[in-house]
């Protein structure tokens, strides 16, 4: 759906005057999915107006015109469009004692020309002015419409905003929308923008999000078009260009949160996982279990936050945790093995670290972090320190990485 725009008045052929009201309709126009393919500018002539009007009327679904609805012999407009449409006008009696009282509340006399004004087109809606005499008019011919607005801008402005927008929004096209949604983990927030901006960068009718909580990324690809066709084709190819520069960084493409995903993968392999958690004390425990249906899949977890109950219960060698230590990758590799052993799941994760914020003797660093995961065919455990000096965030990083980590496998 497009639009053309004429601006009436001969001060806006001079040096002196800018036609400003096209910049404002144009705006709304765009916002709605209306494009504004033509814009002119029209001396106060009745024959070229005319002539106008009706090249616009073959080209545009719609035709604004403002200025020329004043009192005075040089207001053309209402008559341009009536020869143009080739139909009758008459005057209106509600807009006429609209005009004689706003005169008698000035106190003034209204002049006779002012009767102009209240000429309404034959079958055309009346668009009331708060701010002024002169009505606007919107009327529609055959399945275009020819749109009457005043000249001073704040008369039009008011009269766009209150009596257009909505009319116009009826008849705008949907303007479609489709966003593409890609999770990623494994990398920072910088790293992921670094990868993917000058994938997005410079595209038109696309706006990329990019999100970060606690490791967790996303990167949203939403594009506006005109059809639902158009808007799908460019945030898939986006996506597409994007998922493949990021690589197995991608965990979901469809919205799915890490630990739905994984569930997925355990569920679909009919495999079981176990967690023995420290540092998180249950948070991986709950993170799982916020998915309806995990208990297909998660057997239960084990919070071995003290060295004795690492020993008794996941049989952790007193030895071992003598020798190096609660936060170190021996105890994260026989936290793992252990759950493993002692319930018979197919895979276990061990998260042992110190989140902080002081290492209450410990040998780890604050931050500083062993998860391992023990898997039918290999355990493997990975050391991490998140320097973010925040128990709680250090907390969920660990919890994010574990899943990642189980997720890498898994897939
Ligand atoms: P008119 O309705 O043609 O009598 O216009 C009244 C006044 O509105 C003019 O003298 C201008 O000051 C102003 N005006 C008219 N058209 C425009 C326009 N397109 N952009 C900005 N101001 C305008
Ligand atoms: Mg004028």
């Amino acid at each position: 759906m497009n639009a053309e725009i004429i601006a009436v008045g001969s001060e806006m052929l001079t040096a002196g005057r800018l036609d400003t009201n096209s910049l404002f309709i144009t705006d709304h126009l765009n916002g709605l999915g209306i494009e504004v393919t033509a814009k002119h500018v029209v001396g106060d002539d009745r024959a070229r107006l005319v002539t106008t009007i009706r090249r616009s009327l073959e080209d545009a679904d719609i035709v604004v015109l403002s200025g020329g609805l004043g009192p005075t012999e040089d207001d053309l407009t209402r008559d341009a469009v009536a020869q143009a449409l080739g139909c009758g006008m008459s005057a209106n009696a509600g807009i006429l004692e609209a005009i004689e009282t706003r005169f008698r509340t000035m106190k003034r006399q209204m002049p006779e020309i002012n009767k102009r004004q209240a000429m309404v087109l034959d079958g055309a809606e009346i668009l009331s002015n708060d701010r002024g005499t002169a009505p606007g008019q919107w009327r529609v011919t055959g399945n275009k419409v020819v749109v009457m607005l005043p000249g001073p801008p704040s008369e039009l402005k008011s009269m766009f905003t209150r009596e257009c927008l909505g009319r116009l929004a009826k008849i705008a096209p949907p303007t479609a929308i489709h966003t593409e949604v890609l999770r990623v983990t494994g990398i920072s927030e910088s790293q992921l923008d670094q990868t993917v901006a000058p994938i997005y960068v410079g595209r038109a009718n696309l706006e990329t999000t990019v999100l970060a909580h606690d490791g967790d990324l996303q990167v949203r690809f939403r594009a506006q078009c005109k059809t639902q066709a158009d808007a799908a084709a460019l945030s898939q190819e986006v996506a597409e260009l994007a998922a493949v520069a990021l690589g197995d960084n991608v965990y979901s493409r469809d919205g799915a949160s890490l630990e739905t995903v994984v569930g997925r993968h355990l569920a679909a392999a009919g495999q079981t996982l176990v967690v023995a958690e420290s540092a998180t004390g249950g948070g991986l425990a709950a993170r799982i279990t916020t998915v309806p249906g995990s208990s297909a899949y998660f057997a239960g977890g084990f919070v071995t936050y003290a060295k004795r109950m690492k020993t008794e219960l996941l049989g952790v060698p007193e030895s071992l945790l003598a020798e190096f230590g609660a936060v170190s990758e021996p105890t994260a590799k026989a936290m793992a093995e252990g759950a493993r052993r002692v319930t018979g799941a197919d895979w276990a994760i061990s998260i042992t670290g110190n989140a902080g914020p002081s290492t209450d003797g410990d040998q780890a660093r604050v931050g500083e972090f062993y998860l391992g995961v023990a898997g039918p065919d290999k355990t493997e455990v990975t050391h991490r320190v998140w320097p973010v000096g925040d128990r709680d965030r250090a907390r969920a990083f660990a919890v994010q990485a574990a899943l990642d980590l189980l997720n890498r496998r898994l897939r």
